[in-house]
């Protein structure tokens, strides 16, 4: 039976959800709040320079969920993806490959990681382990600290995977579930898939909704939905500043905590508000994006690993200081689609984890450590800058509003993920949550769109 939905908010999970409910023949209307689609997945112009709101790269880009929705909706998603993937800097450099299946690419990366000749064993023995990616769910009640302690004590081990997990779920590893971690990374390295849609990061939940929009669906922008209409424990509709939008289906990707805000907590069990009111965000991630007047990184994304002791090196986000040297997350998105940056230019945006409800004083501190080190890493940089733009995380929580500017959602921690994670199920009838918050495992806008197709799936 084709029923009346309201879907709240433009990300990858509500945009992947709203296009493919549309395609099963329902009406939909997708409401967003702010004057811009995409939510953490937007991306902005300046300059002729197109450069996205996070610093993102994506993981299993066409041959994971992206790529499926793209497919099931005819859409037009195209993705750029380099081997070797990254430049690895720091204390080691050296280009890192997305294909490791090989034992003799593992024994290579083991040495150019500078692992101890007396910790081969135990670090093939790991790479093994997370490639296969068996008995996932065993393993995510696991921090990933534990589970690498289980094969090696190597630092550059602990090191690498720590900066992983970072990259990954915006953790440490020390609170990084290790079935997650597994799942992302035997997805990621078996299939060889680690890139970037031509066009920004927008153009992923833009795709998805163009094609919803050429299927009659109703997007509205820059209406905030400021309730979630419940009687009887089911839901009605979704009321806006503008309006009452009748519904018997409400799909939210506006965050599980914000959800439940919207919708009164009154309507919920109390058990039920409680355990989400718990769950901790992931880490924010803040930013600089460069503009530069010639092309200087010659890498397609540089990932730089500080020179610090491997399972402290994020304990800055723990004391919530400066770190004395800071791990560097750093795409260059014109060296993935030149049309994101005026002919002979760059586009680059390096970024790093920051501790959730990091104040703009400290937020700026660790920024200015980034860019300097991004200038010592290549010297032809500051000459070339034209502008630049910090975001810090009060961008994000703008965004999401929520004050621990969380860049990926809900973290992914052991009690949080896998079996663990939120169900889209909400214990109100026709209420269902979607996005990076509940119902999948996997990166980023992965996960949220993953979770999109799991519920569209169901319903
Ligand atoms: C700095 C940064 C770096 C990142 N790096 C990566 C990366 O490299 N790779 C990766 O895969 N992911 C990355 N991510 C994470 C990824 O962008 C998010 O996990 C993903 O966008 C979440 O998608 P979503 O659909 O769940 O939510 P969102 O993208 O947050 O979308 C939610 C939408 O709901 C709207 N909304 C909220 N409340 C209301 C309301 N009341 N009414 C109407 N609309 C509302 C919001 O405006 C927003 O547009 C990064 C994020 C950031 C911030």
């Amino acid at each position: 039976m084709k029923k009346k939905v309201v879907v709240i908010g433009s990300g990858p999970g509500g945009a992947a959800t709203a296009a493919l409910l549309r395609k099963k023949g329902h009406a939909v209307t997708l409401i967003e709040s702010q004057p811009f689609t995409g939510g953490r997945c937007a991306s902005f112009s300046k300059g002729g320079f197109t450069y996205d709101f996070g610093v993102h790269m994506f993981s299993r880009g066409n041959s994971g969920p992206h790529g499926e929705v793209n497919r099931m909706l005819e859409g037009g998603l195209r993705w750029k993806t380099h081997e070797p993937a990254a430049r690895v800097m720091g204390k080691v450099e050296f280009d890192f490959p997305l294909d490791i299946r090989s034992f003799l690419t593992q024994v290579k990366v083991a040495m150019k990681l500078n692992v101890k000749p007396s910790c081969y064993l135990g670090a093939f023995r790991l790479f093994r382990a997370l490639l296969k990616g068996e008995s996932i769910e065993r393993h995510d009640g696991t921090t990933v600290e534990t589970f690498v302690d289980s094969y090696t004590d190597d630092d550059r081990i602990h090191l690498f995977i720590n900066c992983l997990c970072q990259l990954y779920f915006a953790l440490s590893y020390k609170e990084s579930s290790a079935g997650e971690f597994m799942w992302c990374f035997s997805r990621m390295f078996n299939e060889a898939s680690f890139g970037y849609p031509f066009g920004a990061s927008k153009a992923i939940p833009d795709s998805f909704l163009e094609r919803f929009e050429q299927a009659g669906g109703i997007l509205k922008i820059n209406e905030k939905v400021t309730r979630i209409e419940i009687e009887k424990g089911e839901v009605r509709g979704v009321r806006t500043e503008k309006g009452f939008y009748p519904a018997e289906v409400v799909v939210s990707s506006a965050g599980a905590l914000p959800t439940i805000l919207l919708s009164g907590k009154e309507h919920f069990p109390e058990t039920y508000t409680t355990s989400i009111e718990q769950k901790k965000g992931s880490n924010a991630y803040i930013t600089l994006k460069y503009a530069l007047d010639k092309k200087v990184v010659p890498y397609p994304t540089v990932f730089y690993m500080p020179n610090l002791p491997g399972r402290d090196v994020f304990q800055y986000i723990e004391d919530k200081t400066v770190p004395d040297d800071v791990y560097i997350f750093m795409p260059v998105p014109s060296n993935q689609d030149p049309s994101l940056a005026p002919p002979g230019t760059q586009l680059v945006i390096a970024g790093t984890a920051a501790p959730r409800f990091a104040s703009a004083e400290l937020c700026n501190a660790i920024l200015d450590k980034i860019h300097q080190k991004v200038c010592d890493l290549f010297p032809d940089f500051s000459k070339a800058i034209l502008w630049e733009i910090r975001s810090s995380r009060k961008e994000t929580s703008d965004l999401t509003g929520l004050d621990n500017g969380s860049c990926i959602g809900l973290g992914q921690t052991p009690d949080q993920s896998g079996r663990f994670h939120l169900n889209s199920e909400t214990p109100v009838a026709g209420l269902y949550l979607v996005g990076a918050d509940a119902g999948s495992r996997g990166i980023g806008t992965e996960l949220a769109v993953g979770s999109a197709l799991n519920l569209v799936r169901r319903l």
